[in-house]
Formats: C-alpha cells, sequence, structure tokens
C-alpha cells in the first residue's frame, strides 16, 4: 500500500492531518521537489529515504515504489497541492494498478484554493458567477480542441489559469478576443502561502506588465472575474428573509 499526498500550496501547516501523519511515519518519501516544500518532511524518520521526482522520469518513480513495497516498507509519495489538479497522478496509479500494488489518495489544499484565502475573496459570488473554470494556456500539453481559451472565455466566469504565467500577455489577449470586457479585475499570486509570496492586482489590460515588472515568471495562479469586484448579491443562504432547512425566515 502506498500513499499519494497532497502537500498543499506551500505553508507546512497546510498539509491535512493525515497527510502529515503519514510522511512522519514514512521509510520511503517520494515528493515533487520543484514546488513541494521541503518543510513538509521536516517530521519524516532521520532513517526514511527521500527522493525527489524532478529528477525522475515516471518509469523510476515506479521502479522505487515497487522495490519499496516488495521489502515491506512504507512508501508515500507526495505532490504539491491537490494531487487531482494538474498532478500527473492518474498515470502513476495506473501504472500500480498494473502491477497489483494498492494505493490510496489523501487530499491537500491545492494552490488555487489557498490564492482565494490569500485574497480573501469568494470564487462563487450569487449575480457574478457560480462557475469556476480551471484551465491553462496550451504549453507542451496540448489543449483539446474544445476546450481552446477564448471560448472558455465567453463564459466570463471566475477563471483560474495554472502553469501560464509565462504567457500573461498572450493570456490577457486572449481573454478580452473571448468576451471578457477589458476592465475585468485580474489577480496574480506569486507562491501563495510561501514566505516570499507576492500578489499583484490589476485588470485585463495592465497585469501583464506588472508581471514583467515584478520579474514573476512562475509559481503563480491567475484569477480572472468580477469576483474580485465588489458588486454582488447577497446569498439566500444567510438571508433573513428566507426560510432553510434549519432556519424559519421571518
Ligand atoms: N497540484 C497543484 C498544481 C500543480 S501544477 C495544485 O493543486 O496546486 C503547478 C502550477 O500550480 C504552477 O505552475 C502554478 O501555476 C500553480 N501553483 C502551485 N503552487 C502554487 C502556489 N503556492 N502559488 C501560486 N501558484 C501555485
Amino acid at each position: 500500500m502506498i500513499y499519494f499526498i497532497g502537500a498543499g500550496p506551500g505553508d507546512p501547516d497546510l498539509i491535512t492531518v493525515k497527510g502529515k501523519k503519514l510522511i512522519d511515519e514514512a521509510d520511503v518519501i517520494i515528493y515533487a521537489g520543484s514546488l513541494v516544500n521541503p518543510d513538509v518532511l521536516k517530521g519524516a524518520k532521520p532513517s526514511a529515504v527521500i527522493h525527489n521526482s524532478a529528477y525522475m522520469n515516471l518509469d523510476e518513480v515506479i521502479d522505487v515504489i515497487k522495490e519499496s513495497t516488495d521489502k515491506g516498507l512504507r512508501v508515500v509519495r507526495v505532490h504539491t497541492g491537490d494531487p487531482a489538479i494538474y498532478g500527473a497522478i492518474r498515470e502513476q496509479m495506473d501504472r500500480l494498478d498494473e502491477l497489483g500494488i494498492g494505493f490510496e489518495v489523501v487530499p491537500g489544499v491545492s494552490s488555487f484554493l489557498a490564492t482565494a484565502a490569500v485574497l480573501k475573496k469568494e470564487y462563487t459570488l450569487p449575480d457574478v458567477s457560480q462557475t469556476v473554470i480551471i484551465t491553462r494556456m496550451e504549453g507542451r500539453t496540448p489543449m483539446p480542441p474544445k476546450e481552446k481559451l477564448a471560448d472558455l472565455a465567453r463564459h466570463n466566469s471566475t477563471m483560474v489559469i495554472f502553469l501560464s504565467i509565462g504567457f500573461i500577455e498572450e493570456l490577457c489577449s486572449t481573454l478580452i478576443e473571448g468576451g471578457y470586457d477589458p476592465k475585468t479585475p485580474v489577480a496574480v499570486v506569486y507562491k501563495a502561502t510561501w514566505p516570499d509570496q507576492k500578489v499583484l492586482r490589476g485588470d485585463l489590460t495592465d497585469i501583464a506588465e506588472k508581471v514583467k515588472d515584478a520579474k514573476i515568471e512562475k509559481t503563480a495562479l491567475t484569477v480572472v472575474g468580477g469576483f474580485l469586484g465588489d458588486e454582488y448579491g447577497l446569498s439566500k443562504l444567510y438571508d433573513k428573509n428566507f426560510s432553510t432547512g434549519y432556519r424559519k425566515g421571518q
């Protein structure tokens, strides 16, 4: 049995209690060193063998898991944020299935949720947007033809764009082309919850320049939409005139 663990966005206190316990008990730790804060491994046993998967390919990761589980060792595979979001976890799970190695997934706080917390905003505001689109720009991984950014932009929903800070100019022009008002507010959060976190705010016309000036080139999320503004409807859930399953309206 091995555990895939979401390490959270950066702050080592933002891992789940379950994830931390498993790391602290592990004999073998494989972690995504390019993004996982090494401080989440601080409680590991001194005897734990630690592998940084930034230097490994899929075969090498699977080999370490297989050799270790064959010896009866406790193995954890630590991913940044939550492994279900751009985590390349599925290909590993499928290989483990083929090998008959059992696994469990322990979720984590994705950076897109940490970003909302840093910004002190809610992605789903009544009368603004009730939909969050998580996407990216095309890089080495191609975008499916029905998911072109300009098409997704047409909804004017809340949008969270991963892995794309290097293409911020093209990102903004495509979103405008797709139908967002050029004055739509945008925030860029670099290394949310890390000590060197940075937050930039602007709109689709000026954020790219701010990103260039701040020399932000990686590990950042771009969030777009009216949810960053101050106009919205109040919720029905807490409306004093409405009854809910728990509370009678006045
Ligand atoms: N599974 C991760 C995402 C991995 S893809 C998660 O759930 O967050 C890597 C991309 O995630 C980065 O290029 C960046 O766009 C984003 N990212 C990861 N950690 C971040 C952080 N602390 N702050 C801002 N963006 C982050």
